[in-house]
């Protein structure tokens, strides 16, 4: 007896703004027992990764493969490995997610600029096109959905841009991918990283990411060579040596390519878990669950609106997958939060930055991007918003949510 009980967490429903709760197939995957690293069977399952994610990415890049580690792992291993010192990268920041790209791309050395609108907004592409023309950067680092603020950043006229100037195009899609589009031939982005734990459906822990020739063209140029290990050809490289050995994408190609060079021990669980994500969001089919998420969304919006509460933001820009709802005046923000998680078993979302005590945030995601979910949260909220003396038109959330779930078919 170690007097430590066996994992018994509280039924949750988690309805913040990630992580949220699992398909009940990916926890599955999650308990399959491993095969060794190099096992033709474990080769197999990366080869399918790789084609699950191309698929889900809307893309040919042959280099598409998961990076261990949590969203952030791609971000890192994507900039690090395409900075050079001094290499000059814009980052046009919408929330905190953009921020972030800039501290990264500053502790790779790069010289950082940014541009910024304010938060609840997006840009516009003639204010990216304007700042690329003056920077002219090596690389552009975008956030395309940021959870912080809820706002959905359009890109789809942002690759040409960056096509004509000669510029590097990446984006972080953790927080929207599966539940908006992402078209990453289409748009011409040259690096994306996702992570698994919001639309879709997974835990965190595994970071998917896609990289077009040209882009792995720039981290060959710099392949930095393991000693002991790497073959002759591999010591042609010339620019500086990337400065991470974990996150090293011209080594992690070469793990997950046709040579299976030694690199780290695969995460296998989570690569399990990760090729589950991908099979069930291609099952249901894109298009569906992108749907499935629009409806979840508008039913939260709609609900949320018909109890008195104020959405923030540019609704025009946001993300389906996530609503910002401002505190009212005289409501103690935590504490519902607190009643919601305590009494209800419902976890809504906080708010960091310039938002700090100011709005909830409310997902409907991946797994709980569902009908029964909308309304039981919105109906508890109800029911919290009451205890703290909001009087309140009686059952209008749900009515709201369930207007738009009947006009939408077959979701
Ligand atoms: C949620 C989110 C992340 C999460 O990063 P982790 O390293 O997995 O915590 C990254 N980027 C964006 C835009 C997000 O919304």
């Amino acid at each position: 007896m170690t007097g430590f009980a066996p994992l018994t967490p509280p039924p949750r429903l988690l309805m913040g703004p990630g992580p949220i709760n699992c398909y009940p197939r990916v926890l599955s995957a999650m308990s399959t027992q491993l095969v060794g690293q190099y096992d033709p069977v474990m080769t197999g399952y990366m080869n399918e990764t790789m084609a699950l994610y191309r698929t889900l990415f809307n893309t040919k890049n042959q280099q598409t493969m998961l990076i261990d580690g949590t969203s952030r792992a791609g971000i890192e291993a994507v900039l690090v490995s395409a900075i050079e010192p001094g290499d000059k990268v814009l980052v046009p920041i919408f929330g905190r997610f953009g921020h972030l790209l800039a501290e990264i791309a500053e502790r790779a050395d790069a010289e950082v600029h940014t541009i910024e609108v304010p938060w609840g907004e997006v840009f516009k592409p003639e204010q990216i096109e304007a700042a690329i023309k003056k920077v002219q950067p090596k690389l552009l680092a975008i956030v395309q959905g940021d959870t912080s603020t809820t706002m959905f950043q359009p890109l789809e006229d942002i690759g040409a841009i960056c096509e004509a100037n000669d510029v590097l195009f990446y984006c972080d899609a953790t927080a929207s991918v599966g539940g908006n589009p992402l078209e990453v031939d289409k748009w011409k982005l040259d690096a994306v990283s996702v992570g698994l734990q919001k639309c879709l459906g997974g835990p965190s822990g595994s970071a998917p990411i896609t990289m077009s020739q040209k882009f792995v063209d720039v981290v060959r140029t710099r392949h930095h060579v393991e000693a002991g290990i790497r073959d002759a050809h591999h010591e042609s490289a010339r620019g500086p040596k990337i400065r991470s050995n974990y996150f090293d994408l011209g080594m992690i190609m070469d793990y997950w390519g046709d040579e299976r060079l030694n690199h780290h021990t695969e995460a296998a669980t989570m690569l399990y878990c990760a090729r589950e994500c991908a099979i069930l969001h291609l099952e249901e089919g894109q298009q569906n669950v992108i749907a499935r998420h629009k409806v979840a969304g508008d039913a939260m919006l709609a609900g949320v609106q018909a109890l008195g509460l104020t959405p923030f933001g540019d609704l025009a820009n946001k993300m389906s997958n996530v609503v910002g709802v401002v505190i009212p005046d005289g409501v103690h923000g935590e504490q519902v939060r607190e009643d919601l998680l305590l009494r209800f078993n419902i976890e809504i979302g906080t708010s960091f930055g310039p938002l700090k005590g100011k709005i909830w945030r409310i997902g409907t995601m991946g797994y709980n991007a569902r009908q029964d979910a909308v309304l039981h949260t919105l109906q508890s909220l109800e029911t919290v918003l009451r205890k703290q003396g909001m009087s309140l038109p009686a059952g209008a959330g749900v009515d709201a949510a369930l207007a738009v779930y009947s006009g939408a078919m077959n979701v």
